[in-house]
């Protein structure tokens, strides 16, 4: 189950623990502790992904838990809405991994729990001379901050006494004071190299209710000063985030160091950063994500051509290949940019194990068996090819069928007109006169195209079907029939609509040419078609699915997914499809065809 490969975290974990996961024996039980601490300011995409999904499988190899927290110190951006979306997400990105045994308790922490303690912690540093109220305008901090080059210079109210620091911070508490009139800051060093250690701000005056604690308060603690004193009280040993952070160690370090003596917090977590997951032909930055939505360039949040986990989700990717792809892409200090198909190759790895195969003519063509006398003929076989657990499944066949409309070359209409009379090069499909296997069933010879009065599109064509073919076999002095292509009986078949998304982008670094990347979004990433054609046996699984999402709302994410044999692999639109209307999306093509 733990399928990452030994990496520097997992080295650095091994050597503070002396556990080895990497061994025969596992480890039942240790104390460390990973979390996730995603802002809910925002849906969850890729590469949260990489972060919840490494959180979880480190907790789980050394035995031990990952708390789920949610960073909620900026009630500006932050949203319910985004809470329970992302409480959503997590909990189908794990969904089918653990049986019982889940690193996560399950409980939900939020860094607004410790609002109290961290206004503690704060006072605890201003009477220890460790932090002061700051009464300079934003523009003026700045100034004083200095640069990269230059070390920055105290500010005149540095030198406030702890009283009187003291009473201004309660002042600011207690809701006295304007937004900006004052902040609350560590004191360090104004000219230390490292612009984070001069002298960082602890609070900020904010007068805005927040999504748990209401208008009780109206400061609000920085990232940078809640995250180790959350990490401590919960006794996370070792907390994982991404190389942006890295100059903010040693203010980790510091905060945790000075707050010891006051016996507020005891525990020492260690910071470790790990690269961001950057991918190929999409965008994670949550800005871009926000316009794509806003600006309705996609459909909602959950549009499955979205890196949103909700899009993924919707869309039918399932988790253990989103889980696959974590663990692939690996964890390193390394940058990378890693290319979309690799997502796409481990979804096609997981359905193709994991998915029935079943037939669905996607632009259907109308073929009529002059010669079938009588009804349907039933024939039954396998849902998988190399699975026969999965069991079987019943094809109707009968007088009237339909065929991909690409599966016939039409040599005599105007389609063979453009081709100058000659077939596609290695086109071993249906031609007028020629024959083609229907999979499963019969030989069938094309004798008559009827056509479109106007356009002279063929719109049925007239088959005779051979008896002496069925169901694969090939009579004496009959040369065998190359193509084999795949039918779905008329008047069995169910009608659906197929949603096929191809790519967010054309171009692999959106806006890297022009500096916008709206001007690189693929604008035909969305083909709808309405008039497909499915074999029954999808349907019976689909009246099941749907009574089971009726029943149980926990269900919702079990999604029926299908290999669509020769199209691709295709999931049931859980949010469209109901009792009339059948919508299934594309997850991925069988293959990769992207730039073919
Ligand atoms: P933003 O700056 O847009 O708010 P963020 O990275 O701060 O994005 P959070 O919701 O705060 O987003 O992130 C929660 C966790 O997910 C953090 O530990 C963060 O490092 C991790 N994370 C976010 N994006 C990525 C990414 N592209 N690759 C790896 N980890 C990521
Ligand atoms: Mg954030
Ligand atoms: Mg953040």
């Amino acid at each position: 189950a733990f399928a990452y490969a030994p990496n520097f975290i997992t080295k650095i974990i091994q050597e503070d623990t002396q556990l080895d996961p990497f061994s025969e024996t596992i480890i039942e039980s240790s104390k460390i502790k990973t979390r996730f601490p995603p802002e809910p300011n925002g849906y969850l995409h890729l590469g949260h992904a990489k972060a919840v999904s490494f959180n979880f499988a480190v907790a789980r190899m050394f035995g031990g838990a990952c708390h789920m927290r949610l960073d909620d110190t900026n009630p500006s951006k932050e949203d319910r809405e985004y809470v329970e979306s992302i409480l959503e997400d997590v909990k189908w990105i794990q969904s089918g991994l653990y049986d019982g045994d889940a690193p996560w308790d399950g409980k939900v922490r939020k860094t607004s729990d410790y609002f109290d303690l961290i206004y503690d912690c704060a006072i605890f540093l201003i009477q220890n001379g460790h932090a002061y109220v700051d009464s300079l305008s934003a523009d003026e901090m700045r100034e004083y901050r200095g640069t990269l080059t230059e070390p920055g210079k105290d500010s005149p109210f540095r030198s406030r006494s702890v009283e009187e620091n003291l009473q201004l911070f309660q002042e600011m508490k207690a809701g006295k004071c304007a937004e900006g009139e004052h902040v609350l800051r560590a004191k360090i060093d104004m000219a230390s190299p490292n612009i984070n250690m001069r002298d960082p701000t602890l609070y900020r005056i904010k007068h805005e209710s927040h999504q748990e604690t209401g208008d009780k308060w109206c400061i609000y603690p920085m990232y940078d000063f809640s995250h180790p004193i959350s990490d401590a009280v919960e006794e996370i040993t070792h907390s994982l985030c991404t190389l942006e952070f890295e100059d903010h160690r040693p203010f980790y370090d510091w905060t945790i160091q000075k707050l010891l003596p006051s016996g507020l917090i005891s525990a020492t977590p260690r910071q470790i950063e790990f690269s961001r997951l950057n991918i190929k032909s999409t965008v994670l930055s949550k800005r871009k994500l926000i316009q794509l939505v806003e600006e309705k360039h996609v459909n909602g949040w959950d549009d499955p051509r979205l890196p949103t986990l909700s899009g993924l989700r919707r869309r039918g990717v399932p988790p253990s290949a989103l889980r696959l792809f974590c663990e692939r892409v690996g964890i390193s200090k390394a940058d990378s940019n890693i290319d979309y198909s690799v997502l796409e190759d481990c979804v096609r790895e997981v359905m193709d194990e994991a998915c029935s195969r079943a037939f669905c003519v996607l632009n259907p063509l109308k073929v009529t068996i002059t010669n079938w006398e009588g009804g349907l003929e039933k024939f039954t076989v396998d849902r998988h090819p190399k699975l026969a657990e999965m069991g079987t499944r019943v094809i109707p066949f009968g007088k009237s069928l339909f065929i991909e409309r690409s599966d016939f070359f039409d040599l005599e209409g105007p389609e063979g007109k453009l081709s100058g009379g000659i077939p596609p090069k290695g086109f071993k499909r249906l031609l007028p006169n020629e024959m083609v296997r229907l999979r499963y069933a019969y030989v069938i010879q094309c004798n008559e195209i009827i056509r479109d009065a106007e356009t002279q599109e063929p719109i049925e064509l007239k088959c005779a079907y051979l008896p002496d073919t069925r169901a694969g076999n090939t009579p004496e002095g009959m040369s065998r029939v190359q193509g084999i292509i795949h039918w779905v009986e008329e008047s069995t078949g169910v009608k659906c609509q197929i949603n096929q998304y191809d790519r967010l982008f054309k171009v692999e670094e959106p806006g890297k040419d022009s500096g916008d990347f709206l001007k690189d979004v693929n604008a035909d990433s969305l083909e709808i078609l309405s008039s497909a054609i499915v074999e029954p046996s999808v349907l019976t699984d689909v009246v099941d699915i749907l009574e089971k999402i009726d029943e149980n709302k926990d269900t919702y994410h079990s999604t029926l997914a299908y290999q669509f044999e020769r199209s691709g692999y295709f999931a049931l639109d859980t949010a469209s499809t109901g009792p009339e209307s059948l919508v299934l999306n594309r997850v991925a093509t069988l293959r990769d065809t992207w730039g073919v």
